[in-house]
């Protein structure tokens, strides 16, 4: 699944084709991703896009027409193609600018989404996105907010990173580094989380998104940037995917757990 670094890649790879230029063709299919497209994204046909931005795993294009937003869901991914070219199978939307490039949601599994809000209507304000938690590469992701939420809270460390409404964009693989990489045990009980602690996670975590978003995310399954580029960052994760080898720092086995459905990998020793 894109997490965040992969879709701020993918957003950084739209700019320069999308910026300040006119959207010339809106193309989707009659298969539905996560909801069926509405027709109201023609609207955005002659439309002059205005900003590119991303709030979580959501990518907000704003322009003088109305607002396109896209998820990549599981597998979704776009591609740039520097001039219209035939769509595959799995090519589901594509919008073709004033200067002939294409952009093509191309998405396997159909989890994506891809939405069209009016002028009058921003996505921000939407039932989506209205109570998504702070954007932990924004001034306000803080140790003393994180301490804050964290306080009452009876859940994991490790739940409480993949909650959404806490701190947006920290999924499952960047959860396991970040714990790792603060030697915090991630079965820890959320209230019992230091503010020093909660210092480490905040600085760890800026440092590990940002070292991914460099390296154009991680490859695991079928990540590809914008470009089309495999992310190398995949070569710099510690625990996530590493069950029984040895940890880099003390060399006992790495194990793993299942928390919320979903797989943590941990040092049972240097995280504590
Ligand atoms: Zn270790």
């Amino acid at each position: 699944m894109p997490e965040l670094p992969e879709v701020e890649v993918t957003r950084r790879g739209i700019i320069d084709p999308l910026l300040a230029h006119k959207i010339s063709k809106v193309y989707f299919d009659d298969k539905s991703l996560r909801k069926p497209f509405s027709q109201d994204l023609k609207k955005l046909e002659n439309a002059k896009v205005l900003k590119v931005e991303r709030r979580a795993k959501y990518i907000i294009i704003t322009t003088d027409k109305g607002y396109l937003l896209i998820h990549l869901g599981m597998t979704g991914h776009l591609k740039v193609n520097a001039k219209p070219c035939q769509l595959s199978i799995h090519d589901h939307f594509a919008i073709t600018t004033d200067s002939n490039v294409q952009i093509v949601l191309n998405d396997v599994r159909r989890f994506g989404l891809v939405e069209y809000f009016g002028e009058d209507n921003p996505p921000c304000e939407s039932s989506l996105l209205k109570s998504l938690g702070v954007e932990p590469l924004s001034e306000d992701f803080t140790a003393e907010y994180l301490f804050k939420r964290l306080n009452r809270l009876k859940k994991s460390i490790k739940q409480a990173l993949m909650d959404n409404s806490i701190v947006v964009g920290i999924g499952n693989i960047y959860a396991s580094e970040i714990l790792f990489d603060t030697s915090i045990l991630p079965t820890r009980s959320s209230h019992s989380i230091t503010l020093q602690e909660c210092h480490a996670i905040v600085k760890s975590t800026v440092k590990i998104l940002n070292e991914s978003i460099k390296k154009g995310g991680t490859t695991i399954r079928d990540f590809e940037g914008a470009d089309g580029k495999l992310g190398y960052f995949v070569q710099n994760l510690k625990v996530y995917g590493h069950y029984n080898e040895p940890c880099q720092t003390c060399g006992t086995k790495i194990e793993k757990i299942v928390q919320g459905q979903r797989t943590t990998y941990y040092c049972p020793h240097c995280q504590k």
